[in-house]
């Protein structure tokens, strides 16, 4: 699937479509989360000596110049573009679709480059993300954006990251099925609209609730899956990471790194 953005299920359907945003030139119909989807695997591979640019989006117009390097990402969003997300996001902020808008301070949304190849979807925000209103910016974003860093992506220009869940569980406990199944439009239509090329599953909830793979992690990460015709990689939550600090070749943290090495080179070997 080299070079292939995800095309969801339910992209160019009107049966059941709540909206239509306009993404990259051309209408997303915006309807049900679908599952069946292929699913195919590869071996992770080793961190390569010198780490080229990942590139643009290609999704983006000639001459934007997204990917590595980008000054200010948002810069090369095409006008509709930018309108489709400003729509997203403004419907987004304001949803009371499940319990969790009750308790939470502000609906965390995403950050990163929605121009990116890579998109990486965790569970739900924290404490932190939920006060300051952006994915995986406290402890558990920091050592992500470390490992990101350290296959050689940068965590502002080459992924685009968010939550499966946009408001935070109290507690930080696990969103409930109601509240992933509430969610799951929003997400949906973020894919629609980002249209990456890779999926980054952060943890247990990411996968099962994308992928509706259940099973240990330990066993699932660096294993590669497919959804809408996009790469997927499963990798550790950095939370457990955080559990589990050793570098030690073949250690949580070292096999996480190389899950990222082996989706950069998935990108590099697709641009
Ligand atoms: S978690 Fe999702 S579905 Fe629930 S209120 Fe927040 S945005 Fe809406």
């Amino acid at each position: 699937m080299p070079g292939q953005s995800c095309i969801l299920p339910y992209a160019g359907q009107s049966k059941g479509s709540e909206h239509t945003f306009w993404g990259q030139g051309r209408p997303l119909a915006l309807g049900p989360w679908e599952s069946g989807h292929a699913r195919q695997t590869s071996a992770i591979d080793s961190l390569p000596a010198s780490q080229p640019a990942i590139g643009p989006a290609a999704n983006a117009a000639p001459g934007d110049g997204v990917g590595s390097g980008l000054a200010s990402p948002a810069e090369g969003l095409s006008l509709a573009h930018q309108a489709a997300l400003a729509a997203w996001a403004h419907q987004c902020s304001t949803c009371q679709r499940c319990p969790l808008a009750q308790g939470r301070q502000q609906v965390v949304l995403s950050r990163g480059n929605p121009l990116a190849r890579l998109m990486l979807i965790g569970e739900a925000p924290g404490a932190q993300e939920d006060e300051l209103g952006q994915p995986f910016v406290g402890r558990s974003g920091q050592l992500l954006d470390q490992l990101l860093a350290a296959a050689g992506l940068d965590s502002n220009q080459d992924v685009y990251i968010c939550n499966v869940v946009k408001c935070r569980p109290p507690g930080n406990r696990k969103p409930t099925a109601l509240e992933l199944a509430a969610c799951r439009p929003w997400l949906q239509q973020q894919i629609a609209l980002v249209q990456p090329q890779v999926l980054v599953l952060v943890g247990a909830t990411a996968l099962q609730a994308v992928l509706g793979l259940k099973g240990p992690i330990s066993q699932l990460r660096g294993q590669w899956q497919s959804f809408g015709g996009c790469a997927c990689m499963p990798i550790f939550h950095p939370a457990y990471l955080l559990r589990n600090g050793s570098i030690q070749p073949g250690r949580p943290r070292d096999l996480t790194r190389a899950d990222l090495v082996a989706v950069r080179e998935h990108l590099l070997a697709s641009s």
